[in-house]
C-alpha cells in the first residue's frame, strides 16, 4: 500500500498529470497508461544525443544504441523471470505478438486440430486464431463463462483432448478485469500435450509474472499499458518452441548470409525481429519497468485493489447499477450499466465534466453479444489514481445521471 507521500511523489513524476490545463482525471488505463517523465526524457536524450541504428555497423553510437537496446532485453527477461534472453521477442504490441504466433504456429496446425480460446477474449485474441483455424480447416472451440464472469472450468477440461494443439486465454479479462485462473490451464493443457499462450496486457502492470513458475509457453503484452512507450510488445515464448518457428517477417537483421540460391537465416531472438526495431520505445522501456520495481508490483496491486474496492463500494448505491462483477476474481478494472443509461451518453456527459473512461464493447464484441449489451463504461485504475479522483468521479456521475434521466 502506498503512503500519502508516495501517491505525491508517483503523481509528480507523470507530466500530464500536472500540465492538464483541465484538471482531468484519467481512469482509462486499461486503453493505455500515461507515460513518466523519466520515459519521456531517455526517448529524448537517445533522439538528441545517440541516434542511430542497431546491429549495422562498427562505429561508437551504434554500440552504444546496441547495448541500450540489449540491456532492455536483459531487463525484460528478469522483470518476467525468462531462462534466457533470446526469449524475449521485440514485436509492435500484443496485436503483432499473436499474430506473429498464429502465422508461425500455422504450419504446425493440420485439418481438425482444435484451438481453445475464450468467450471474453480482447478481438486481438479472437481474429488471428479465427483466421487460421479457417484457413487450415482447424477447429476453433470456445470456452463459455458462467453468470460470474468466470471461466467455465468444467466445460474447459471437456474441450481439451489430443487434438487440441494451442489455447490462448487473457490472464486479466479487458472488458471485466476478471483473473483468470491460468495455473490451473497452463497444467490441464500440459497434460493433453497442448500449447498455452497467455495474452498478459491487463495483467503485466498489476501481477508479478514469473513465466517459468507459470510454465506457459507464450507470454505477451504491450509495453505502452505499463507506463512505457506506444508501439512496442513482447513475445515470450520458451527457447525449445520458439527454436521451430519458421521466421516471421523477412529482411535486414534477420539473416546470417543471403545469396540467391538460398538465406541462412540467424538465430533468436533476431530471427523474429526482421527490420529495424523500435529502438527509442525498447530504450524508454527500461526507466519504465524501474518504475514498476521501485514501486514494487505487490505494492501497485494492493494501493489499486483498494482503489477498485473503494469504486465498488460508493457505485453500488446508485439505483439500476449494475457492476460486472462484484467478485473478489476483480482487479484494477470496473465495468458497469446503469438501468436506461446508454453507456456512450454516460462517457460523453462525464467527459464534458474532464472524467476520461471507456465506453462501448472495448474490443470484445462477443462477450457483449452473449451478455445482450451493447457495450459497458469502463473504469480502470493506475498506480497515480486516487480515492480523492474516486469520490469526485462518483459527485460528477451523479450530476450526469440527473440530467440523463
Ligand atoms: N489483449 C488485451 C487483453 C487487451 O486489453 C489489448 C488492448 O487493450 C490487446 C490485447 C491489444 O493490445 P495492443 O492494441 O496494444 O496490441
Amino acid at each position: 500500500m502506498f503512503s500519502y507521500e508516495e501517491i505525491k511523489q508517483i503523481r509528480n513524476q507523470f507530466p500530464i498529470l500536472k500540465t492538464n490545463e483541465t484538471n482531468s482525471i484519467y481512469f482509462d488505463n486499461a486503453a493505455t497508461t500515461q507515460k513518466p517523465v523519466q520515459v519521456i526524457n531517455t526517448i529524448k536524450k537517445y533522439y538528441c544525443n545517440f541516434n542511430s541504428n542497431v546491429n549495422r555497423s562498427v562505429h561508437f553510437l551504434d554500440n552504444f544504441t546496441n547495448n541500450y537496446l540489449e540491456l532492455s532485453r536483459k531487463q525484460l527477461k528478469y522483470f518476467i523471470n525468462a531462462k534466457y534472453r533470446e526469449e524475449i521477442i521485440f514485436t509492435t504490441g500484443t496485436t503483432e505478438s499473436i499474430n506473429l504466433i498464429a502465422f508461425c504456429i500455422s504450419k504446425f496446425i493440420k485439418k481438425s486440430d482444435d484451438i481453445i480460446i475464450s468467450h471474453s477474449e480482447h478481438h486481438s485474441n479472437i481474429i488471428p486464431w479465427q483466421v487460421l483455424s479457417q484457413n487450415n480447416k482447424a477447429n476453433l472451440k470456445v470456452i463459455p463463462v458462467n453468470s460470474e464472469g468466470e471461466l467455465n472450468i468444467r466445460v474447459f477440461k471437456k474441450l481439451m483432448t489430443k487434438k487440441t494443439k494451442l489455447i490462448s486465454i487473457s490472464h486479466v479479462t479487458n472488458t471485466f478485469g476478471i483473473l483468470n485462473p491460468i495455473n490451473k490451464i497452463i497444467k490441464t493443457a500440459h497434460k493433453h500435450n497442448s500449447l498455452v499462450l497467455i495474452d498478459g496486457s491487463q495483467a503485466i502492470s498489476h501481477i508479478t509474472i514469473d513465466v517459468q513458475n507459470l510454465d506457459c509457453d507464450f507470454y505477451v503484452f504491450s509495453i505502452h499499458k505499463m507506463y512505457g512507450p506506444t508501439g512496442l510488445g513482447i513475445l515470450y515464448g520458451k527457447k525449445k518452441v520458439l527454436d521451430k518457428f519458421p521466421p516471421y517477417k523477412c529482411g535486414g537483421g534477420m539473416i546470417e548470409k543471403v545469396n540467391f540460391k538460398k538465406t541462412r537465416f540467424s538465430g533468436l531472438p533476431f530471427k523474429l525481429e526482421a527490420g529495424t526495431p523500435n529502438i527509442a520505445g525498447i530504450i524508454g522501456t527500461n526507466k519504465a519497468l524501474q518504475l514498476l520495481v521501485n514501486y514494487s508490483i505487490i505494492k501497485i496491486n494492493s494501493y489499486e485493489t483498494k482503489l477498485l474496492k473503494y469504486a465498488i463500494k460508493i457505485l453500488s448505491n446508485i439505483n439500476g447499477m449494475k457492476i460486472y462483477y462484484n467478485n473478489s476474481k476483480l482487479t484494477k478494472i470496473l465495468s458497469f450499466n446503469i438501468e436506461n443509461i446508454h453507456s456512450f451518453d454516460l462517457g460523453k456527459l462525464l467527459n464534458n465534466y474532464g472524467i476520461a473512461v471507456r465506453t462501448g464493447t472495448h474490443c470484445a464484441q462477443p462477450i457483449m453479444e452473449y451478455l445482450k449489451i451493447n457495450g459497458t463504461i469502463r473504469i480502470s485504475f493506475a498506480m497515480y489514481n486516487t480515492i480523492e479522483e474516486i469520490d469526485i468521479f462518483y459527485k460528477y456521475l451523479i450530476k450526469c445521471l440527473d440530467i440523463l434521466r
